[in-house]
């Protein structure tokens, strides 16, 4: 039996330093499974998820928890000099080679977040899947088709977006896909509202504009010529 409630949380969550807040510290986090880290304020709220989860015969899983804003600048730099694929809204691989340098941002910015914004450097998003639903050696990908209707994450998906409504837990699903141009529907990312809420309003372009222009990054003139607009279709949802 679970010893706290579902919804239990913490008093008061602390704002993060700006390095935490932006992938650069790793002071507010902890351990949850070996190489898997959340915020220290977020551990009890995601094994109360597990358990709930596990009643339904759903094995929860964290692909992705923290990430550092050194392992999300490899990532965008990959994509941006073409070493890892880029996808169009549609899953379709993009040739990245015919874009102008704005489309290459924009591109990127579909399925990965710009060093410093990805909400994962929180601590408090977690991507899952259920692993009672697959065999062991299952290739997870985290794409829609995996997630949706006949897909083997079908009943995870269903259970968590049934759970979300009624209103039993602090956890949420920020991507919805809901805006053409901006982050793709990621049904696997789930944000615990507490942490997200203070971090949304740590976050400002200010912020993010200073960190950009003192980092070694791949597309840095036009990623801060268009900055403004990054952050109302990608970050601020
Ligand atoms: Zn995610």
């Amino acid at each position: 039996m679970s010893t706290y409630r579902l919804n239990r949380v913490p008093k008061k969550i602390t704002p993060l330093t700006i390095a935490q807040l932006t992938g650069q510290s790793q002071s507010h986090l902890q351990e949850v499974f070996p190489g898997h880290f959340l915020h220290r304020d977020v551990v009890a709220p995601y094994r109360a998820l597990i358990e709930k989860a596990a009643e339904e015969g759903i094995a929860l899983r964290m692909a992705s928890g923290f990430r550092s804003f050194d392992r999300q600048l490899a990532i965008w730099n990959a994509k941006a000099r073409g070493e890892r694929p880029v996808m169009d809204s549609e899953g379709k691989l993009l040739a990245m080679a015919l874009l102008s340098e704005r489309e290459q941002v924009f591109a990127i910015l579909r399925w990965s977040a710009l060093p410093g914004a990805s909400r994962h450097h929180w601590g408090g998003e977690i991507d899952i899947w259920d692993s009672a639903a697959v065999g062991e050696d299952y290739p997870l990908q985290l794409t829609q088709e995996e997630y949706a209707l006949g897909g083997p994450f079908e009943h995870c998906s269903h259970w968590l977006g049934e759970l979300i409504s009624s209103g039993n837990t602090a956890f949420f699903r920020p991507y919805k896909g809901s805006q053409e141009d901006g982050v793709a529907a990621e049904p696997w990312h789930l944000s615990f509202r507490p942490l997200a809420t203070v971090c949304e309003a740590a976050l400002t372009p200010g912020v993010l504009r200073k960190l950009i222009a003192n980092t070694d990054i791949y597309l840095q003139g036009v990623i801060l010529e268009n900055l403004d607009e990054i952050y109302s279709r990608f970050i601020r949802l």
